[in-house]
């Protein structure tokens, strides 16, 4: 399962800007286009690693670049002669690279590249390109044809006739994965995860297979294309000698240097164990495979590299081939443990009615860590969060691991610095230093309160039921981890721990929370539409309460400056008290499962939204000219070697471009055939 980060879901718009952010000589901004923006992020500690962790590193990194081509043909079945014959015309193009056409095709072929194909990697559905057929058939006409992806004795002009209609016509594969109720979600997705089979028939072929009275069962279908061969359907998995063996083949080779150099036996298993799945294809192997990473927690490198994630599908069954190289931040790691390690001090010490305490916590220790890199369906566009093995029974058997990409969240973070957006909505010059000063710092601090302490504080009385509050229920819980956070944040213990600096810091988290509360979350909401996701519901009823509550004394005010409305924080202690009575409020909800109260505060406070600075926050926003959506390029890593040949370290960069690592890595780590049946 995944955790996305808040600023992928905001709402579109077109427009290119380029602010290029640099801290310590790196830019954290590379280029946007159409509705995305190329950030760069660092390896913080990746040189303090010995020799033999870097040298890890580095064969899991080469394992994780030789699956891209996996994905690109999974996302759909022309992808990779598409992007093979827009490669080829746009490294030889020799005509004016000012024409509209010529420019059009680069933004579509950055945005195949971003998307892994030709759908929106987000909204799934198909682009339109801005450029004409006649364009692009002059182009393919002109080149080489040793140059184009030419398939069993096709010329040019039959490539065209193949994939013209899969480019330009909006009714062909008009979406990767539809979801439409009552349509046949298989014949009318795009990708290629079945051939030639409906729907009920590959529900009928995989129900057989099911039973009940299993209690271990494997993820089935999770490795296969299903396909109807003479009438009959077969699955065609994804191993070292089937579909994909080109590149899996890649893939086990550095996994097999990853296993000559692991930290220990446990993970030298680990990898053993996912070398002899690609090997068989054998899902109960994979099984063994989860079982033994999830158990993996002495090591300081992990990773992810498989079939993994089932969003693409849209029966929810194949998994999309992912990788994720990281190490654990210590420091960061650290933090997470100093306040799980406190947890019943905090729980003593709530605002909450004694009734409705723990009598014994514990804290839950997520692991803090730093990815070195991201690749298959994590690349470009990557989660902040990763929760794993998505197998229901090893989960309850055997536990999972939850982690957080600090460097990831660290370079969004540095990248929204200077891109104008707290210039534009926070009130004063003291709202934005305090801002620029401590928000990081208190925004991953409020997280980790949240995760670690919140979701585990408190209890129900006994006797009430955990669904009494039915669809109000995940607003009212996340509201009651938030308020923990924030009730928390303020106390002087946060000092005493080492987890703030001091008296003031607190107020930065205070401050863009109410903003963005009462404000500017509303940037994610479309012009008519009132508030529906939960996440943002629980802050629009926190930021409303508190500010209706704080009325008579003014402790929080919406006032108007040039035309332009702001949040403006008069009374900070008086804001943490506030906080304190509802986290008490809503934890007394929770414990009785009280719904009628639980109801009135939701539709109260967190549904309904105010047309007037709806349309007002939107209209600013807009002239902002952010990007949606967000994705990264990947450092490089270089082998150094001596005149043996041995390797004596292994150094990463930064500098790489978008469309330069697109192509490296077409060039470097292509192994298989365009199209692959
Ligand atoms: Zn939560």
């Amino acid at each position: 399962m995944l955790l996305l980060a808040a600023t992928t879901i905001f709402i579109s718009c077109g427009g290119v800007k380029n602010t290029i952010v640099k801290t310590e000589n790196i830019n954290y901004t590379v280029e946007q286009f159409a509705d995305l923006q190329i950030l760069r992020y660092r390896v913080p500690g990746f040189d303090d690693l010995s020799l033999k962790q870097k040298e890890l590193i580095y064969f899991l990194t080469q394992a994780a670049l030789e699956g891209r081509d996996i994905l690109f043909d999974q996302n759909g079945k022309y992808n990779l002669t598409i992007r093979r014959t827009l490669e080829a015309i746009y490294l030889q193009y020799k005509g004016d690279k000012t024409d509209p056409d010529y420019l059009n095709l680069e933004v579509y072929l950055k945005r195949v590249w971003f998307s892994n194909g030709i759908h929106h990697h987000y909204g799934s559905e198909k682009f339109i390109p801005g450029f004409t057929p006649e364009f692009l058939k002059h182009e393919i006409l002109n080149l080489d044809a040793a140059k184009l992806p030419l398939f069993n004795g096709q010329t040019p002009v039959q490539l065209c006739n193949e994939i013209f209609p899969i480019i330009f016509d909006s009714t062909i594969m008009p979406k990767r994965v539809n979801q439409a109720d009552g349509q046949d979600l298989i014949l009318t997705s795009a990708c290629n995860y079945y051939d030639g089979v409906t729907q009920q028939e590959a529900e009928a072929f995989y129900n057989s297979m099911k039973d009940s009275t299993n209690e271990t069962p494997v993820s089935y279908g999770l490795n296969s294309r299903l396909v109807k061969e003479n009438g009959k359907l077969v699955e065609k998995v994804w191993t070292v000698d089937g579909l994909y063996g080109e590149a899996i083949q890649k893939i086990v080779l550095w996994l097999k240097k990853a296993e000559s150099v692991a930290e220990n036996n446990a993970q030298k298993e680990v990898i053993a164990k996912l070398i002899e799945y690609y090997e068989t294809g054998d899902l109960k192997t994979f099984d063994e495979y989860s079982i033994l990473w999830v158990k993996d927690l002495d090591s300081r490198i992990d990773f992810v590299n498989g079939f993994t994630e089932t969003y693409g599908d849209p029966l929810g069954m194949k998994a999309s081939w992912e990788s994720l190289v990281n190490f654990k931040d210590m420091e960061a790691t650290l933090r997470t443990e100093i306040i799980s390690g406190n947890a019943q001090w905090f729980e003593d010490h709530s605002p909450v009615d004694k009734q409705y305490k723990k009598e014994k916590v514990k804290g839950v220790s997520a692991k803090v860590i730093t990815a070195a890199i991201l690749a298959g369906d994590l690349y470009p566009a990557t989660a902040i969060g990763i929760n794993l093995p998505n197998s229901n029974w090893i989960r309850d058997h055997h536990g999972s691991k939850s982690v957080t990409i600090g460097n990831i969240t660290d370079a969004y973070n540095k990248a929204a610095h200077g891109n104008g957006f707290n210039e534009e909505f926070a009130y004063s010059d003291v709202e934005k230093g305090l801002i620029d000063k401590y928000a990081d710092l208190t925004g991953n601090l409020h997280t980790d309160l949240h995760e670690c302490l919140g979701h585990g504080s408190g209890k129900l009385l006994p006797g009430v039921d955990p669904d009494a509050l039915k669809a109000y229920g995940s607003t009212i819980e996340e509201a009651r981890a938030d308020l923990f956070g924030l009730y928390y944040i303020a106390d002087h213990k946060l000092q005493e721990l080492g987890l703030t600096p001091n008296d003031d810091a607190y107020k930065a988290e205070y401050y863009t929370y109410l903003m963005n509360g009462l404000m500017t979350q509303l940037v994610r909401i479309e012009k008519g539409n009132s508030v529906e996701e939960s996440h943002m519901r629980n802050r629009q009823l926190i930021a409303r309460w508190v500010f209706q509550q704080g009325m008579p004394d003014k402790v929080v005010e919406l006032v108007k400056k040039d035309g332009k409305t702001y949040v403006v924080v008069n009374d900070y202690q008086k804001l943490r008290i506030l906080f304190g009575e509802l986290l008490a409020e809503i934890q007394r909800i929770k414990s009785t499962g009280d719904f009628e109260a639980a109801r009135s505060l939701v539709e109260g406070y967190a549904v309904k939204v105010d047309p007037v600075l709806h349309a007002e926050v939107l209209e600013r926003y807009k002239k902002l000219n952010l990007a949606p959506y967000k994705g990264f390029v990947n450092p490089v890593y270089e082998l150094v070697t001596d005149k043996d040949g041995e390797i004596t370290d292994v150094k990463v960069s930064y500098n790489e471009g978008y469309a330069e690592q697109m192509l490296r890595y077409s060039k470097e780590y292509s192994s298989l055939p365009t199209i692959n049946n």
